[in-house]
């Protein structure tokens, strides 16, 4: 196969096949791929694929060779595929994001092509080759992301910026490859603004190989990357999962394998409030704990591997029945048809009355501690609200992360909300102070966060905090406002589902005489799972079993309604 060209600039990733990253298929695995596709000649300069793309197809080097690049200036050799079998290509191919850098033959060859419907195909039949497949599209992402082939996609702006926070955690939740430029540390700003021909009032800017956004939404970000999906007239599917929190994934990946046409829809991106959980301890497998990123992430391409849609930002915002089936309407008013349905949206938490605080939201405060918003703390002082496993996750994680940070509880202790492995380390770590019976009383700064002031209520005394960040974890609320009419909800605003079912709703003329099933509400075939559903255990573990669980009722009630 073709040798070492010693002409040839070395790639910032080696693609030797005894890698698993890059591993060279045998001939008998090619004689079965070649069953799903053609073989095509390519001359020097033949383009594979372009970055902006949208073409889902795979290829496998049979011979010559070929170079993957940055598309931009820089024209950076990212990796040279040289050996028969190796497969060109990344997450992309299954996810359908458009292409980010550029294939190009080096010389005379020919490729294997796949297009995408028998790629899908290949990997939902033949799971041997998908299973080596898959790792090295995963792995491939993961060394891109930290590689300076992540330049291809930058965000740029402030980060003390509600707007640039959004589309970052938008590119973090789908673990988009990509470099955000920080314009608090960029060494010169201005020059790096004419370079790609914006004003700082027009940041945050989004760049990509064929676009400059400017102040895109998260949406219009998805959009110029080929993630979004528009519905297709006519296409119903058999399952609409709603949030993709762990409750949400694991109904799409048992839904996807249980052979059901599955879409999943997320207002923000794959995660949940899991995904914003620095370290989750209880999660059985992972005995040294594991990211609520991770986790999430991790169990996202798994659905789709597993041939689930996974949508987002994709808000839904009504629900309702129409000729035996459920119609789901998003955010930009279209319609998506389904003969099943499982809410996930989870909850979120609770916002503190205090005012101005809305000045400060993704500009000093936050809902979540994950290295984004601790990145924006550069190792300053940060003040978290409220006393359950939540805060003292973020108060830990935090001090790991070099702030100073005091804990702000309205209890005199955290024994009653907090566990006891949480509270050992807090009282063990000299970098976190607690502050009990104590509340937020305002916040200050301009224009981002620098101080708070609480009161000690017993003695209704005042102190002013320096401070640069406030994480706020003060219990949840359920995010059910879109279903208001379409089921019924408990007092608390949670869904009800099977036995919690009122004995009116039970006994509805709808459900036919029959026992709701387990995991539904009062719409049959409309089912609940995770933290929206009343009475659940608010936990990763029980959120995950219970999208697994429903399911099979979904399953029933599909076979049972024809
Ligand atoms: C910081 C933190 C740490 C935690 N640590 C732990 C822990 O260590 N162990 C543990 O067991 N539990 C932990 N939890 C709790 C755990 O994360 C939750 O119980 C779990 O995430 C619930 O999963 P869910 O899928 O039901 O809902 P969620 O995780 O809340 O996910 C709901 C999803 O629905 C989406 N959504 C909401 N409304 C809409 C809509 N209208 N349209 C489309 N999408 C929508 C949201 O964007 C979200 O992605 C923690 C929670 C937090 C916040």
């Amino acid at each position: 196969m073709a040798s070492e060209d010693p002409g040839a600039l070395r790639p910032l990733i080696e693609a030797t096949p005894s890698d698993p990253r890059f591993p060279s298929l045998g001939e008998p695995v090619l004689a079965e791929l070649s069953g799903f596709g053609w073989e095509q000649a390519v001359e020097a300069g033949t383009a594979l694929f372009r970055a902006g793309e949208s073409h889902g197809t795979f290829f496998a080097l049979l011979d010559g060779a070929v170079d993957v690049r940055r598309d931009d200036a820089s024209g950076e050799l990212v990796v040279s595929y040289r050996d028969r079998g190796q497969f060109i290509g990344e997450l992309g191919l299954l996810t359908e994001q458009r292409t980010y850098l550029t294939a190009v033959a080096t010389g005379p060859g020919r490729v294997l092509v796949i297009p995408r419907e028998q790629f899908r195909l290949l990997m939902a039949t033949k799971p041997t080759i998908s299973d080596v497949i898959f790792g090295a599209l995963i792995a491939r992402r993961e060394t891109l992301r930290a590689s300076p082939a992540a330049l291809a996609i930058r965000i740029i702006g402030s980060r003390y910026s509600p707007e640039a926070l959004a589309l970052r955690t938008f590119a973090s939740r789908n673990r988009l490859a990509h470099t955000w430029v920080d314009l608090e540390e960029a060494d010169d700003v201005g020059v790096l603004l004419a370079s790609i021909g914006v004003a700082v009032r027009d940041t945050p800017v989004v760049v990509t190989p064929t676009a400059v956004l400017r102040r895109p939404t998260p949406g219009q970000f998805a959009e110029q990357l080929g993630l979004t999906y528009h519905p297709v007239p006519g296409r119903v599917f058999d399952l609409a999962v709603i949030g993709a929190g762990p409750a949400g994934l694991a109904a799409s990946v048992y839904g996807a394998s249980e052979g059901l046409d599955t879409v999943s829809l997320d207002t923000v991106g794959p995660g949940g409030q899991a995904g914003s959980s620095s370290r989750i301890e209880n999660y059985a497998g992972f005995p040294n704990g594991i990211s609520g990123g991770d986790l999430t992430a991790r169990t996202a391409i798994q659905a789709q591997r597993l041939g689930a849609r996974l949508v987002s930002p994709c808000e839904v915002v009504a629900l309702r029945a129409e000729r035996g089936f459920h119609v789901v309407t998003l955010r930009d008013a279209s319609e998506l048809p389904c003969r099943a349905v499982v809410v996930a949206t989870g909850a979120r938490y609770r916002r503190l009355e205090v005012p101005d605080l809305d000045r400060f939201e993704g500009n000093g405060v936050y809902y979540a501690a994950t290295d984004l918003e601790a990145r924006s703390c550069g190792g300053s002082e940060v003040l978290v609200v409220g006393g359950g496993n939540s805060a003292g996750q973020a108060a830990v994680y935090l001090s790991q992360q070099g702030c100073p940070v005091s804990i702000a509880v309205r209890r005199t202790d955290l024994a009653a909300t907090m566990s006891a492995y949480l509270v050992n380390r807090i009282e063990a770590d000299p970098r976190i102070e607690l502050l009990t019976q104590t509340e937020v009383r305002s916040v200050h700064g301009d224009p981002h966060l620098e101080r708070v002031t609480v009161e000690h209520t017993p003695t209704g005394e005042h102190r002013v905090l320096e401070c640069a960040a406030l994480f706020c974890f003060i219990g949840a609320v359920p995010a059910t406002a879109w279903l208001e009419g379409a089921v019924s909800l408990d007092r608390k605003g949670f869904v009800p589902t099977d036995r919690s079912l009122s004995a009116q709703d039970r006994g509805h003329p709808h459900f036919a005489g029959r026992e709701p099933l387990p995991y539904e509400t009062s719409a049959p075939g409309v089912f609940a799972v995770g933290d929206v559903r009343s009475g659940s255990m608010k936990r990763v573990a029980a959120a995950v079993g219970e999208g697994s669980s429903a399911v099979r009722s979904a399953h029933e009630y599909l076979a049972a309604s024809g």
